[in-house]
């Protein structure tokens, strides 16, 4: 099996780890497992990317720019923003310095622009030989209904009506519903919900075309470079209610790593989403909150499964006390599964460097 290694250097103006403690954590880790790809970022210390990178290509791992594109870009640039489909600006709760979870407008030309300056100004000559694009999505519910009911900016308001999607019509109805406007008709756990309102689920579907064409021109961009382009996606369950739809978005990508975090208590960990859905719209007719087992893992992948470029599941393999209480049995079990659907690998989120010795155990016993 393939193996894909996650580091978090911090923020952009952060570096929190030295070169040569990376370089010995690849180290460590590559001689006991098969390591294809590190995905590194998104500190703009250059001297990082070419010393590690150098370490990297000399034991024939390919090095990819862990780069955030519709959020944290608000720390180095000044991006368009998201308004909710009311016209309001998004209150983001966990904003804290390195992560602020706010998000920009997907459909501004503006803001692609920016993420696309960043790579030629702080990365273009570090030696990557890909990127791998974060955030390409809309707010969660971590932001509470109005970051899932976006974005209304006037741009989005255009991109949605040619899709045939009236956000006027979108309000009105979320005013005359309340949490019934998520009501749904179905809900698989490989994500494709269908909500009971037709207008409430050409929204969603239309918000994953906004998206996906945003991530097809950023793909675009840099594929044409040469370089090779993965993506970051929210486990399918969770997927619909940020516009990422996996047959679409993933048209114009090498691979995808979806986050299949069944341990997380933060943003992206699929129990955390699910239950803020509950949470912001509680009297919404929906199937009860999956519990995070084996056989619920089963479902994320086979939905993963239909997707037509190269997929390598993430998991979560560090520790955090707070947000990811991982354990070798909780490794060991996921990394079981991703391999029984056979598929080209498996990523080691989110940051090896914080991965305890007996996790990486746990890997190297069943790779
Ligand atoms: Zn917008």
């Amino acid at each position: 099996m393939r193996h894909i290694l996650q580091i978090c250097t911090g923020a952009w103006d952060e570096s929190n780890y030295t070169i040569e403690a990376i370089i010995e954590r690849v180290r460590v880790i590559s001689a006991k497992i098969s390591v294809d790809k590190e995905i590194i970022g998104w500190s703009i210390d250059k001297s990082l990317y070419q010393k590690v990178g150098d370490f990297l290509h000399g034991q024939g791992i390919q090095m990819l720019l862990w780069l955030p594109c519709f959020s944290e870009i608000g720390g180095i640039a000044q991006p368009d923003e998201t308004v909710d489909v009311f016209g309001q600006s998004i209150i983001v709760p966990l904003a804290q310095p390195g992560e602020d979870f706010a998000f920009c407008c997907p459909s501004s030309p503006r803001n692609i622009q920016i993420v696309e300056s960043l790579y030629e100004e702080h990365f273009a000559d570090c030696g990557f030989d890909g990127v791998f694009l974060d955030k390409v999505r809309g707010q969660s519910f971590v932001a509470g209904v109005p970051g899932v009911l976006s974005c209304g900016c006037e741009r989005c308001q255009k991109a949605f009506l040619e899709r045939g999607v009236d956000l006027e019509g979108v309000r009105n109805l979320y005013e005359e519903k309340g949490d019934a406007f998520f009501d749904m008709r179905s809900y698989p756990p490989g994500g494709e919900f269908e909500l009971v309102e037709p207008v409430a689920q050409r929204f969603f579907e239309a918000k994953e075309e906004i998206v996906a064409s945003a991530v097809w021109e950023l793909c675009d961009f840099f594929r044409n470079k040469g370089l090779e382009v993965g993506l970051d996606l929210f486990a399918p369950l969770v997927s619909r209610f940020v516009g990422q739809n996996y047959a679409l978005i993933t048209k114009r990508a090498d691979f995808i790593k979806p986050m299949l975090y069944r341990r997380t208590e933060a943003p992206a960990g699929i129990g955390y989403e699910y239950e803020l859905f509950e949470k912001h719209a509680p009297a919404a007719r929906k199937p009860a909150a999956p519990a995070m087992d084996r056989a619920f893992m089963d479902t994320q992948l086979e939905a993963v499964g239909q997707a037509s470029c190269e997929r390598y599941p993430g998991i979560e393999i560090n520790y955090l006390k707070d947000i990811a209480r991982t354990d070798p049995g909780y490794v060991r079990e996921s990394l079981a599964e991703v391999k029984e659907f056979g598929f080209e690998g498996v990523a080691l989120c989110w940051n090896v460097m914080e991965a305890p010795e007996g996790h990486i155990e746990a890997i190297a016993d069943l790779a």
